[in-house]
């Protein structure tokens, strides 16, 4: 069996992993013109099935290595006002694993054939029930099975299933991450927390890695190579509905709204490095009605793009790696047809991703109160 896996972001490259490991030909297409072209570092908590799903799809021999480069969630879950002072609580902290996207990213590159500078543009489904993609810049490849990684915009999506298209919550945020230095100490529990004023809010998480990445790769698992990264802070602000820049950095347009701040918050903007400070928005996509199972499928945010608010959206993605993946390895040992493990795992995947959007967009009026769709 030989499957094309169009995506480079985390669902992709887990499915692509799992299936290396159980002998199936894995070829993974990615639109960047490199794997480090942009932005891709914040840290993430998975809970416990996601990181097990994740685990799943790798080697063993680098579960050691998984476990040295994440950290427990924890943390009570506070509102602070922007000098600190405790105004309400958000709910119980989340429990999990906290993990750096970059990190876990390189982590599942290791070993994979991926072609990058290969956005997907199409694809047909051939006579022989095989599946043809095209690329820019590329040629086309063909496989049993393709696969949908290609995240929020997705354009597999787009010529699958053309009515099932991303909504725009209105809501805007800048991300940032400074490094995690003894002067923010005392922020210590900030971290977690909501800081609310003038309209915004600020979210603070710690990353704090058992052993710097790239040294635990070295002593670990000598074929792995992971960025040199030490522990940070990562920060994002929710503006108001379509707030923009505008003619300002990331970096200073969150300055500008935390006048008369806490001088440790504001420190820790100042601080913030800056090429990895960028403005977003929250988009969803809710999985509409379903395709007739064929040769191309979808996952992660390509099918069930949810809102950060919600923390699933990655633990949604590496449950669909890790399903397909099972579903694949039952196809490929002949035990049911590539057609009815691809029906298999899309309606369970279906019921799930539904609901994970839903639980998302549930948790997003208490960030961003004036939301579309809250
Ligand atoms: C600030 C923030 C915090 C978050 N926190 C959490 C959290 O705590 N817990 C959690 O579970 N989730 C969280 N998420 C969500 C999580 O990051 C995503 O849901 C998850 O990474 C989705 O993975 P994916 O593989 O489906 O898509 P993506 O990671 O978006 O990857 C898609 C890939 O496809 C590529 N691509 C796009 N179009 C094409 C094309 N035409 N051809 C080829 N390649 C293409 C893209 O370049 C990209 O590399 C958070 C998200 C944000 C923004």
């Amino acid at each position: 069996m030989r499957v094309s896996v169009v995506g480079a972001g985390l669902g992709g490259l887990a499915l692509a992993q799992g299936l290396r490991g159980a002998g199936i030909e894995a070829d993974v297409f990615e639109r960047d013109p490199g794997i480090v072209a942009r932005f891709q570092g914040y840290r993430l908590v998975l809970n416990l099935s996601g990181f097990q799903a994740v685990r799943d799809c790798l080697p063993t021999r680098w579960h050691p290595l998984l476990d040295e480069i994440v950290m427990d969630a924890s943390a009570e879950q506070l509102i602070l006002d922007p000098q600190l002072n405790e105004i309400g609580k958000l709910g119980a902290g989340r429990t999990g694993i906290v993990v750096d996207r970059q990190v876990l990213r390189h982590l599942l590159l290791t070993g994979l054939t991926v072609h990058t500078d290969a956005a997907l543009t199409g694809y047909d489904v051939l006579a022989d029930g095989n599946v043809q993609a095209q690329f820019t810049r590329r040629d086309p490849a063909t496989a049993d099975l393709l696969v949908g990684a290609d995240g929020v915009t997705s354009a597999v999506r787009g010529v699958l299933s053309p009515h099932t298209t991303p909504t725009d919550t209105g809501v805007r945020f800048v991300i940032g991450r400074t490094p995690l230095t003894d002067e923010f100490a005392t922020l210590s529990k900030a971290y977690g927390s909501k800081i609310t004023g003038d309209g915004v809010s600020l979210l603070l998480g710690a990353m704090r890695f058992r052993t710097p990445p790239k040294q635990a790769a070295e002593q670990l698992a000598a074929e792995v190579t992971l960025p040199d990264i030490s522990d940070y802070v990562r920060w994002a602000m929710i503006l108001p509905p379509n707030g923009s820049l505008g003619d300002l950095t990331a970096q200073n347009a969150v300055l500008s709204r935390m006048e008369g701040w806490h001088p440790e918050l504001r420190a820790l903007i100042e601080q913030a490095d800056p090429d990895n400070s960028t403005l977003l928005s929250i988009r969803v996509v809710k999985p509409g009605e379903r395709w007739a199972s064929g040769p191309v499928t979808l996952l992660g945010d390509a099918i069930h793009a949810t809102s950060p608010t919600g923390g699933n959206g990655a633990n949604t993605a590496l449950r669909d790696a890790d399903l397909l993946r099972r579903c694949l390895i039952e196809a490929n040992e002949g035990r049911q047809s590539l057609l009815s493990a691809v029906d298999d795992y899309e309606r369970q995947m279906f019921g799930y991703g539904a609901e994970a959007v839903h639980s998302s967009l549930e948790k997003l009026p208490a960030f961003a109160p004036e939301s579309k769709l809250s």
